[in-house]
């Protein structure tokens, strides 16, 4: 069931290009996120704070490519370092060790008092996929936790209960697959916890600690729900007491709650780290960090580094002796100038400071919009990303998100559409530093008229 598109008038062309992309891709998309009912709206262009639709209609956005694009849409300084490294190094990808990696490597391990060393993926899947892995050979346990509600990519071993059943408070959170065609193994070796419940969580760990690989979390849930700082304190300890390694997904909050992320700012240091999103400047990138112990397990001895190659099979190359990771295009060149220049542009003082304060005046404009239209709800969020929660009781974790009011939020998403402010429906708000005091003005002005619009 969903409400009827106020867009369908003012939308053709989006309802046009669906239904060719329909006949090519399953769904008329690339990534099953990427859609909504009763079809996305597919954009042309962006600059700053704003996109444009191939109807020509002008959104804010607030969704930022799912809050990578901190600096906003084609931020001149990471454009001209793309083009700048395009142009120097005469190609688009050089396929062997280069300088770049080495200088974007050391500047995590100077921003990220976690990171000893690093490792690029292309994705903050696969990020997420390595640190796992890595987790898994040091520890040669089998079994994995990961937290109800929590998103780490959409692969197997993760793809476990990140969207929930509602249960009573009294329960503890069930192992299920949030896709078709996850192995059984995976949900007999997976273990579910209860975000921000240490007692909970303690409980689950107390009987399963000895067998856990990993502990792997959002630090901040979904981006959005900040943890409990005696839970996190908590956590920590209870997984150095089981011999977990702690995982911290600062796939969101890498770059997005500061410089050094969730890790910096809430002063807990996690095992190992996986960042994404704000890392690639707007191109596809991951990277793991940690422990230098723990991360060295992947060094390719003159053995080992030979896996793919003709003649590798023999008696004295043991490829298994070492965690394998590759990637044609990790540390991709033209990827990392874009991640540089974000980056760079960050460090300079006052920038979270500024766009932090832009949330805040959104937020409290928001919260007195909903009370001035009788509409009961909360921001919810930390630093640039908040979501809006049409609940007034505390939120800690995904159980309270789906005892809000999700039908009526759903209708106030798509009447902001029509106003022009991109969402995607249900989903979180990002902010960038394109969005500036006016732009956060005009907002609350879309905004009132999207809530009258739904209330009315
Ligand atoms: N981990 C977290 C916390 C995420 O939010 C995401 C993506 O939204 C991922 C991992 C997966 O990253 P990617 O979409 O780059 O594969």
């Amino acid at each position: 069931v969903h409400p009827v598109h106020p867009l369908v008038g003012k939308t053709a062309g989006s309802a046009a290009l669906h239904e060719e992309a329909a006949r090519y891709l399953p769904g008329g998309v690339t990534a099953n996120i990427k859609y909504f009912d009763p079809y996305p709206i597919a954009m042309d262009s962006a600059s700053g704070a704003r996109m444009k639709d191939v109807d020509g209609n002008e959104y804010i956005d607030y969704n930022l490519c799912y809050g990578a694009l901190i600096l906003g849409h084609g931020d001149p300084r990471v454009k001209r370092a793309v083009l700048e490294q395009l142009n120097r190094m005469g190609t688009t990808v050089l396929g062997t060790p280069h300088r770049l990696e080495v200088d974007m490597a050391r500047t995590l391990v100077e921003l990220y008092p976690g990171i000893d060393t690093v490792r690029f993926t292309n994705s903050g899947l696969e990020a997420t996929l390595l640190a796992i892995r890595l987790a898994m050979a040091w520890t040669g346990r089998p079994k994995l936790a990961k937290f109800e509600g929590h998103y780490h990519g959409g692969y197997d071993q993760v793809l476990i209960s990140v969207h929930p059943k509602r249960r009573s408070e009294n329960r503890l959170p069930s192992v299920h697959p949030d896709s078709r065609g996850i192995p059984d193994y995976y949900l007999k070796n997976t273990v579910v916890l209860p975000f921000n419940d240490l007692d909970g969580t303690e409980e689950i760990l107390r009987r399963h600690g000895h067998e856990l690989a990993a502990v792997i979390i959002e630090p901040v849930q979904g981006g959005f729900i900040p943890p409990k700082m005696e839970f996190l304190k908590g956590l920590r300890e209870m997984t150095r007491a089981c011999g977990a390694l702690l995982i911290f997904d600062e796939v969101k909050t890498g770059f997005r709650v500061g410089l050094s992320g969730a890790q910096g700012r809430y002063g807990v240091i996690p095992d190992l780290t996986a960042l994404g999103k704000v890392l690639g400047g707007g191109f596809p990138v991951g990277a793991v960090g940690g422990r230098r112990e723990i991360m060295d397990i992947c060094a390719p001895s003159a053995r080992s580094s030979d896996i793919l190659s003709i003649g590798s099979q023999g008696k004295e190359s043991r490829a298994s002796d070492t965690l394998f990771h590759s990637g044609t295009y990790n540390g991709h060149p033209t990827v990392l100038a874009a991640g540089m220049a974000t980056i760079e542009a960050l460090r300079r003082p006052g920038v979270y400071a500024e766009v932090e304060k832009a949330a805040e005046a959104l937020r409290a404009g928001m919260e007195e919009i909903l009370k001035r239209n009788g509409v009961p709800g909360q921001t919810v969020g930390v630093g640039s990303i908040f979501n809006l929660v049409l609940d007034e009781g505390p939120i800690n974790q995904i159980q309270d998100i789906l005892r809000s009011e999700l039908s009526l939020r759903r209708r106030i998403d798509y009447a902001l559409l029509d106003q022009g402010i991109y969402v995607k429906p249900l989903n979180r708000f990002s902010l960038s530093t394109a969005h500036t005091p006016d732009v956060i003005e005009e907002t609350l002005d879309r905004f009132e008229r999207g809530v009258k619009q739904t209330v009315k």
